[in-house]
């Protein structure tokens, strides 16, 4: 019999020269966690108990996946956020956690909640794994919430979250760029959106294991126009939001100025810059009037 803490020094070492030893050890515990069925604390807190011989034999083919590069939580097929778990596979972006800080600060505003008689009306875009529609159903019970994305694939691992998560989520195949007015709700009270933001020049910057092995649909945008989603989806706001209605963007740290002048152009009011944990200006909610 082997113990958590062999076991555990055992399998971080033989991270610790790809990933440092910090993120190898997290990735070691997120491995434990998930072939013991013991919570991080339960590993944490008792390291001379044994690991049954079952979840040792699971161990070398998921140390050879990660020594690829392969982010864990696509080796293990899952990933947590807002404290929900998420089915994940290279068709979907692994969730973030500045993104966890955009459905914080949706979930923050005063004016949610208030219980209106009509069901609030949300729109999530490019959902991949519907991490963002589901977290806000979940938070937000009285919400009629529908999202978008290119991708079936991507659409069918969002269902599949819904149905694991117990959230009623109106999912909708559409790019975008060249939607039907018709296809998703009018009268929107929320927009929200990560879209691909990553340009050439972050590409260059990138981890290889974002780069090798999570969707570039997802990802990158042309470096001659990097706003082209935050343009379109503007644009789309304009027409599908209601008076006062509000969207919120995941933005590329790069062009938080930019981003808020085209809304501002687009007018847009009370237009709002934030920082992620990090520092970087990472997200923008923004209102609109009708005049
Ligand atoms: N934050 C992601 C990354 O840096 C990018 C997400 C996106 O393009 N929307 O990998």
């Amino acid at each position: 019999m082997k113990t958590i803490k062999d076991v555990f020094l055992n399998f971080h070492q033989q991270l610790d020269g790809l990933y440092g030893q910090q993120e190898a050890e997290a990735i070691t515990l997120l491995v434990l966690s998930q072939v013991t069925d013991l919570s991080h604390a339960k590993i944490k807190a008792f390291p001379e108990d044994d690991v049954p011989p079952e979840a040792i034999e699971k161990l070398p083919l998921i140390l050879n996946e990660l020594k690829t590069g392969k982010p864990v939580q696509y080796v293990l097929g899952s990933a947590e956020f807002y404290g929900l778990t998420f089915l994940v596979n290279p068709a979907v972006l692994i969730p973030r956690p500045e993104t966890e800080e955009l459905v914080e600060w949706v979930l923050s505003s005063q004016r949610l909640k208030v219980e209106s008689e009509k069901p609030l009306s949300v729109l999530d875009i490019g959902t991949g794994s519907g991490c963002i529609a589901i977290s806000l159903k979940k938070n937000l019970k009285h919400a009629r919430v529908s999202a978008i994305d290119i991708s079936s694939e991507a659409l069918n691992t969002a269902k599949k979250n819904a149905v694991i998560n117990e959230a009623e989520v109106n999912f909708i195949e559409a790019d975008i760029l060249q939607i039907q007015p018709g296809l998703a709700p009018d009268d929107l009270d929320i927009i929200i959106s990560n879209p691909p933001y990553v340009t050439m020049d972050d590409k260059a910057k990138m981890h290889i294991n974002v780069n090798d092995f999570e969707p570039h649909t997802a990802l990158f945008v042309p470096e001659h126009d990097p706003l082209i989603f935050y343009k379109a989806i503007a644009d789309y706001a304009v027409n599908k939001l209601v008076d006062g209605g509000l969207l919120y963007f995941e933005i590329n740290e790069s062009y938080g100025q930019q981003t808020v002048d085209m809304l501002n152009d687009k007018k847009f009011i009370n237009i709002e810059l934030r920082r992620d944990m990090s520092g970087r200006d990472r997200m923008i909610k923004a209102e609109y009037i009708r005049g």
